[in-house]
């Protein structure tokens, strides 16, 4: 338990956390949505400054992250607690802190996550399996070492920090792979207790930031898989991120309060693939699912194979990023 970054006293002991958009105001002793903040005597507290429960080794494709640093391992680390309540989460037993307020994992210091990272001569670490947003303080404090020691940060993340938040760590990070989850308000209030315009006002930030930025939207059969909004999400992504921007589908199963609800067909997924090609977008990408469709990265140019994949393998046709036939340089991070 440490004292927290971003909030402010209100009055008396009335506080306001200010690290992601819900904003939540807290009392004494009470916790904000995510359940790892807390007001104590006036002064909030995160109980998650220094946990994590997971710390792993992930090809850098798991993310997934397609055009950062393709075929490398990412050195990846999840804490406890979430600021959504998803009802399809596939982690929901770190994202989730039950009513108990028990904090599953273990302590560990910035430092120490860094000299592990280092161990494994990574050239990367994530913030993934929860919400990165949630322990802020963590990765705000590992991200600075770990750019000392000459180790990029990425965080995979809802998309709904705070714009503080966002201008805090934004320096400290190379790049993000953010959910957008659904390109309709009444989901994000349906099925992750938060609204839309928060994650499509971050992408945008995040983009303006230099942050090297791709989307994913799991597909939910019936849910969120509709053509119409599905050409409003990849319209969106063409026009306020660019149309370089990777956009990854991915295949949905059945997990916690939506267990029961039937998989992606993969023909649903290569609908949605048509789709965003059709919208202009350059890099398409299909995941969670076995498929040749959408699995590589084509030369916007001229057409060439530029990476092959199949699963966690990765197969340069060349030079990292770089057309083999036509020569130019594919937007990403590739060195
Ligand atoms: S991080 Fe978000 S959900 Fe958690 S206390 Fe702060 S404003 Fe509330």
């Amino acid at each position: 338990m440490s004292h927290a970054m971003l909030w402010e006293n209100l009055k008396e002991e009335l506080t306001r956390c200010q690290l992601c958009a819900h904003g939540c105001l807290l009392k004494k002793n009470d916790k904000g949505r995510c359940g790892v903040r807390i007001n104590k005597n006036g002064t909030l507290v995160s109980l998650v400054a220094n946990v994590v429960t997971s710390v792993q080794l992930d090809p850098v494709e798991k993310k997934p992250l397609y055009h950062f640093l393709p075929g490398s391992k990412i050195f990846s680390v999840g804490s406890a607690g979430c600021n959504f309540s998803c009802s399809f989460c596939q982690n929901f037993s770190i994202s989730q802190i039950p009513p108990s307020g028990r904090i599953p994992g273990k302590i560990v210091a910035p430092s120490q996550l860094v000299d592990m990272a280092e161990t494994h001569s990574v050239r990367s670490m994530a913030f993934t399996y929860n919400e990165p947003t949630v322990f802020f303080e963590l990765v705000h404090e590992t991200a600075a070492l770990a750019k000392n020691a000459g180790i990029r940060s990425v965080i995979v993340s809802n998309g709904y920090m705070s714009q503080e938040c966002l201008q805090t760590l934004g320096r400290r990070l190379s790049a993000a792979n953010v959910d957008l989850k659904s390109f309709r308000e009444d989901f994000y209030k349906k099925y992750c207790n938060a609204r839309l315009q928060p994650v499509l006002d971050n992408l945008k930030a995040l983009k303006t930031a230099g942050v090297w930025l791709e989307v994913t939207t799991l597909l939910i059969p019936g849910i969120n898989d509709g053509d119409a909004e599905l050409r409003d999400l990849a319209a969106f992504i063409h026009n306020e991120l660019g149309p370089e921007t990777p956009w990854h589908l991915s295949a949905f199963h059945g997990a916690y309060k939506m267990a029961e609800h039937p998989a992606t067909p993969l023909s649903r997924l290569e609908d949605a693939w048509r789709i965003g090609r059709a919208a202009g977008l350059s890099f398409v990408y299909i995941g969670n699912v076995r498929t040749l469709l959408g699995g590589n990265t084509f030369c916007p140019h001229c057409g060439e194979l530029v990476i092959e994949r199949s699963g966690y393998a990765v197969r340069l046709k060349g030079k990292a990023g770089i057309c083999p036939s036509c020569g130019i340089t594919l937007p990403g991070i590739w060195q």
